[in-house]
């Protein structure tokens, strides 16, 4: 189906993997959904292209087994710097390296299958309460979801834009055509950047560039990680195509009958591997909210959900600024890696913030007795 109806239960504006999730869960609750996107799928993005085991059940729970798409599957993540490297395994599950294509392609055929209206190549360019402009017609509709992404116009429009935190770095991402050599997931730490590696495939790894300046490219900031830099050297790679991560908490979600979800909702920093995983999540409790009526409680569960990922985010960037607090933390990690698992633990929400608190204490006294 690519058509707009003249009415609609639920128009979502965006159809990447918020829209399409935030879709999927609204028909599975009975409703009549209609999502508008201005691209033709299947929508390509800067994506580390990483999921987390939690998000891989997220996704289940929406109804579709990612791992059914191909992709490949990593068993925990590794954190090197410099000399010093630690790894740890998922406590529970996998996580899974799928090429953004294939995850949006997945997502449109789920759509379909579950009954709802796309409407690709159509352009929304407005909003008000009786409906939603697209392609220049009006189509009514009760429900106004917002999944157009971090830059959102359907923020500004609904009045939502206001912040309690808002911070950006960026992103440059690559395929190498190599078969991954570890069965984790990396994080290269430099001193103010990042580079990751997801396995994608048995024969390609993502490799993303995170940093707080727009002009770093990889090839620049390759020269900091010389073990990286050895290994891609010689494979034949992709362009690099680029993208804004913001670590960002709107004050509110909603207003009247619009909802916002995925980046434009607000975001986690890309480091942290969990933005899919928080709006397969959020999509779930959004579509309860439609269907009681009250979207007041999809704001509250939007808060909860994202509470631990933004904890662990904000940890993340510290260790980002800080290099020797940083070097200090992972040295004490590789010289206990059960402080590291637990702290995997968390991030992928298998421990309870009681044990995270005591972890978080063993790390501290295992730093100052280094
Ligand atoms: C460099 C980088 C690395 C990342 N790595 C990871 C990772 O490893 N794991 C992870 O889980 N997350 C990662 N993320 C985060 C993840 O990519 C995002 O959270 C996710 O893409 C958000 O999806 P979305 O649907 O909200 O937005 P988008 O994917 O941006 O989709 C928005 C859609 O809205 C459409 N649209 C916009 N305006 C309009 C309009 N007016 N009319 C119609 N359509 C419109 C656009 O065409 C687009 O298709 C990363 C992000 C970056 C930048």
């Amino acid at each position: 189906m690519n058509e707009l109806a003249s009415s609609t239960d639920v128009f979502v504006i965006g159809g990447g993997p918020a829209g399409l999730s935030a879709a999927i869960a609204a028909r599975s609750r009975g409703l009549d959904v209609t999502v508008a996107d201005c691209a033709v799928p299947p929508v390509d993005k800067a994506c580390g292209e990483g999921v987390m085991p939690d998000g891989v059940e997220a996704a289940r729970s929406l109804g579709f087994d990612l791992r059914e798409a191909g992709g490949h599957p990593f068993r925990g993540i590794r954190f090197c710097d410099g000399q010093t490297s630690v790894a740890a395994s998922f406590p529970a599950g996998e996580g899974l390296g799928i090429r953004r294509t294939v995850l949006h392609q997945m997502m449109v055929d789920r759509a379909v299958q579950a009954g709802v209206r796309l409407a690709w190549g159509a352009r929304v360019s407005g909003i008000s309460p009786e409906g939603v402009v697209a392609n220049d017609r009006l189509v009514r509709a009760r429900w106004i979801v917002g999944a157009d992404g971090g830059h959102s116009p359907v923020r500004r429009w609904a009045g939502l834009d206001a912040c309690r935190h808002d911070s950006r770095r960026f992103g440059f991402r690559r395929h190498y055509r190599l078969a991954p050599q570890s069965e984790f997931m990396e994080i290269h730490w430099g001193d103010s950047c990042q580079i990751y590696i997801t396995p994608v495939s048995a024969e390609e790894v993502c490799v993303v560039l995170i940093s707080r300046d727009q002009r770093l490219r990889l090839d620049d900031a390759l020269e900091q990680f010389g073990a990286v830099r050895r290994r891609l050297a010689g494979a034949a790679f992709s362009l690099e195509r680029g993208g804004i991560t913001a670590s960002r908490r709107l004050r509110a979600v909603y207003r009247g009958n619009v909802a916002l979800i995925g980046d434009a909702s607000g975001s986690v920093d890309a480091v942290t591997g969990e933005g899919l995983c928080l709006l397969f999540q959020k999509s779930v409790a959004l579509a309860r909210a439609l269907e009681s009526g009250d979207l007041s409680r999809y704001q509250a569960e939007h808060r909860r959900i994202g509470r631990r990922p933004e904890f662990m985010a904000d940890m993340m960037l510290l260790l980002d600024r800080r290099n020797s607090l940083r070097h200090r933390a992972i040295r004490a990690m590789a010289e206990r890696p059960r402080l590291f698992a637990r702290m995997l633990a968390m991030h992928v929400g298998q421990l309870a913030p009681a044990d995270f608190v005591a972890n978080g204490l063993a790390l501290g006294w295992q730093m100052l007795t280094l």
